[in-house]
């Protein structure tokens, strides 16, 4: 077997890796390619085509974690493909699992004939692969509907949980970013420390229920939630690229197809009469795979109450009618919406210091200045930080705005591309 070693965003240590090309009827045909870095699109499809000669091939296909093909017709998208190959490899690493191929499925445009699933052979350009073998169709990996099912049974439990890194600390408790046994899969998982009674704790449990129904590709994925002792741990979904808040002055282009997902995060969540409660840039997540995704919403009001007890909650981006302690509603967060992304594209590293609240309330609201950025921008931000609530934007206004509507085109890929580099950059910033 292979097998390569790389960074996550494709900085490849060794160049080999292998690419299991899979065919409709169920065979597959592994494909070692010696220099994956100078892989084109075009190779690809070469080798498909020598696979299934009588198929107009045009695209292949990928799975991403949950078992969704993603589409690959360019270099730029290949690259977001082995992107996200290789963060899997890495994990495959890091918990010492058998390192599964890169399996891809062809798009024909025609079906290709019977004969040519059987004695594959393929002839890849001089130097650039090796004879491949047949394959039975079985995956090691752990289908997605299995891992599903294991992680939403409430089977989630400590004795299962291995904790690696620590992500990050919170107001109420730290991030770790862990390895669960019985899936093989990685997850982030949130610890708070709470000294609550059972009675408390069952309701809680109750309360984030409603977090197995959330289905949005812009909401974190919830795996389960248990308690040990006087701690509750919140099992979700690991993101690759962190939260935003450590990422700064992000290329317009790019941020505004993060402000895209961002809204429709929100909008979801609305849907279902859920505010959110904590917009911050803390907690929109990327991945390497150009997803963005909302977490730490406040779907368990006794939660948010037992943190709160332990912990005061107040935070720079709070809207002004929440620190004056009137009702909170829809706008509050649409409010956090635009000074999130106003912060994100300041300067200087830091939030404004709690005294200056008082100001947000007394005076008028901040504004970026014009001629740095764009003119729907400025305009978005300073719609969602009107001070008077009935003012903001209501949410079928925000997915109107030019800024929404001008990046509302499902290009994941700018994401990922700029994920990727930050992180490398990251990377070699602390090799250094
Ligand atoms: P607060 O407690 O005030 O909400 P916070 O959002 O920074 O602040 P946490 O929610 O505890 O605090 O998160 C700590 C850090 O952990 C975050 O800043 C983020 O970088 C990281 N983190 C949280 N969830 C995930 C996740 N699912 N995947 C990857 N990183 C995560
Ligand atoms: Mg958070």
């Amino acid at each position: 077997m292979l097998w390569l070693l790389c960074g996550p965003c494709g900085a490849m240590d060794s160049q080999a890796l292998v690419i299991r090309i899979k065919i409709p009827d169920g065979a597959a045909v592994d494909w070692t390619v010696h220099s994956a870095p100078q892989l084109l699109f075009r190779d690809v499809l070469d080798v498909i085509g020598q696979v299934l000669p009588d198929a107009t091939t045009t695209a292949f296909e990928y799975e991403d974690e949950d078992g969704d093909r993603i589409t690959v017709r360019s270099d730029e998208e290949m690259k977001a493909m082995l992107s996200y190959y290789f963060s899997t490899v890495m994990e495959q690493q890091v918990n010492g699992q058998l390192i599964e191929p890169l399996q891809i499925y062809p798009r024909a445009c025609k079906p290709p004939g019977k004969r040519n699933i059987h004695g594959l052979k393929v002839n890849t350009r001089a130097g650039a692969g090796s004879a491949p073998e047949a394959l039975p169709s079985n995956s090691l990996k752990k289908s997605s509907a299995e891992l599903k099912k294991i992680l939403a049974n409430g089977q989630m439990n400590e004795q299962d949980i291995r904790y690696r890194d620590i992500l990050g600390h919170g107001n109420g408790g730290t991030v770790y970013k862990a390895y669960h046994v019985r899936s093989g899969k990685i997850l982030a998982v949130k610890v708070i420390p709470l000294d609550i009674t059972l009675e408390l704790q069952k309701q809680i449990m109750s309360e984030l229920e409603i977090l197995y129904k959330c289905d949005s590709s812009y909401i974190i994925g919830f795996y389960g939630a248990f308690f040990v002792e006087n701690r509750i741990s919140l099992c979700t979904e690991f993101m690759d690229g962190g939260s935003l808040d450590v990422y700064r002055k992000i290329p317009e282009h790019v941020l505004g197809r993060i402000a895209v997902a961002v809204v429709k995060g929100l909008t979801y969540l609305w849907s279902l009469k859920i505010l959110h409660r904590d917009v911050k840039p803390s907690n929109m997540l990327v991945n390497t795979r150009g997803q963005v995704k909302l977490c730490d919403f406040g779907v368990s009001t006794q939660l948010v109450n037992s943190i709160a007890k332990t912990y005061v909650g107040t935070n720079a981006y709070m809207a002004p009618e929440r620190i004056s302690g009137e009702q909170y509603g829809i706008h509050s967060d649409v409010w956090s919406l635009g000074i999130s992304f106003m912060e994100i594209q300041k300067n200087q590293g830091s939030l404004m210091p709690l005294q200056l609240l008082q100001c947000i309330v007394d005076e008028e609201s901040p504004v970026l200045p014009a001629g740095e950025f764009s003119e729907p921008f400025v305009h978005f931000i300073t719609q969602c930080m009107k001070k008077q609530p009935k003012e903001r934007p209501a949410p079928e206004d925000l997915m109107g705005h030019p800024f929404v509507v001008q990046y509302n085109d499902g290009n994941a890929e700018v994401v990922s591309m700029w994920v990727c580099r930050m992180l490398e950059e990251r990377r070699a910033q602390g090799a250094q």
